[in-house]
């Protein structure tokens, strides 16, 4: 899952046909194709929204999203090349053909592992909102200016929102954050690790309404930035929009170490939120903007199964009924993978390294 940028140097505009990602070495495996309908959904202007055909403007840059896959077993290219087939109105120069063929990008696929971590929660009924992939998310398609460079932070982020056993998301007034199911939920360590950002301190946002006051700092609310290592690599996680006070509760602070399992604070609604969530990714600096999204796995979750659609996901948050689920959506134990988006997913009801017991009276499991 990559990004490629695409510049168009003429005064006219150029209509993308296809793009085929293709393993240069041997050169020719198309790996994946692009066109149509689908090269529209995962093409933009650069900052622009999506249209109903790929069209690069006159000297615009592009971003194309694209999702190379692998059979399993079979052995992943060194390096991707890409063809791109593009028009032109009419011939833009004398002796420039207006229909064009390019080989562009040779690019060396990244050999870092994806990290293996402990779920940043606990307990059933956690919904993956613009997770990965298929689709270009919110998160997905944030492609932000900052430091010099283009950065694509949130690239495997997801907003995790948890539904009760009727599946409502909140009981009554939505707009009180403690009506919500997830808040104040226990945000825990994916992984042994070092803190080394943890801010707190912001308010609480109102659900479904415009968040206020929101700054380039203050955007992930009360948050904390984990480094933490594994297999020689480093990584950063970013737990995002965490209950006032909750971090100063739990003593997280710049510095500290933490365990796999440990509580990092609570589940909130601060920052540029919109409903109480977890927003959790990975990434390979300590910042939560100016960093570049890595693919991560959780090692176990019970996958329950699959939201319809993302709009049945919005009309369950805006009205307050019962997300409507996908029939014959996949379910079962797994091990070492990414959620999907909109996966409903059951972690285990304790933190790693704690066994669920039967408590003695009202025999419901308890850590
Ligand atoms: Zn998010």
């Amino acid at each position: 899952m990559y990004e490629l940028l695409v510049t168009n140097s003429r005064a006219m505009p150029a209509a993308l046909k296809s793009v085929e990602a293709m393993d240069s070495d041997p050169p020719g495996h198309v790996a994946e194709v692009l066109s149509g309908a689908t090269l529209a959904t995962h093409f933009r202007p650069l900052g622009g929204t999506q249209g109903s055909n790929a069209v690069l403007g006159p000297s615009q840059v592009g971003v194309i999203w694209l999702d190379v896959s692998v059979p399993e077993g079979s052995r992943v290219p060194q390096h991707l090349v890409h063809r791109i087939r593009f028009s032109y109105p009419e011939a833009p120069a004398p002796g420039v053909p207006a229909d064009i063929v390019e080989m562009v990008a040779n690019t060396p696929v990244s050999d870092r592992p994806s990290a293996v971590i402990a779920p940043p929660l606990s307990g059933q009924g956690w919904v993956d909102v613009n997770g990965c992939c298929a689709t270009v998310t919110s998160h997905r398609g944030a492609v932000l200016p900052l430091r010099n460079a283009l950065h694509i932070p949130e690239r495997f982020a997801i907003d995790f929102l948890q539904i009760g056993s009727g599946g409502h998301f909140y009981t009554d007034d939505p707009q009180n954050v403690n009506n919500w199911r997830s808040f104040g939920e226990p945000v825990r360590a994916v992984s042994h690790g070092l803190i080394v950002e943890a801010v707190d301190g912001l308010p609480e946002q109102t659900p479904l309404r415009p968040p206020t006051g929101i700054t380039l700092q203050s955007v992930a609310g009360n948050h904390v930035i984990e480094k933490f290592e594994q297999n020689g690599h480093t990584y950063y996680a970013l737990y995002a929009h965490l209950k006032k006070g909750s971090l100063a509760s739990a003593g997280i602070r710049r510095g500290k170490t933490v365990q796999t399992g440990q509580e990092l604070g609570k589940l909130g609604n601060t920052g540029n939120s919109t409903a109480p969530h977890l927003h959790f990714h990975v990434s390979d600096k300590p910042d939560a903007l100016a960093s570049d999204g890595l693919p991560y796995e959780f090692s176990s979750y019970f996958l329950r199964g699959r939201a319809l659609s993302g709009r049945a996901l919005d009309y369950a948050i805006d009205k307050g009924t019962s997300l409507k689920l996908a029939p014959h959506a996949p379910t079962g134990k797994r091990r070492n993978q990414l959620p999907l988006n909109l996966d409903i997913i059951d972690f285990s009801s304790c933190p790693v390294g704690i066994s669920p017991r039967l408590a003695p009276f009202t025999k419901k499991r308890i850590c």
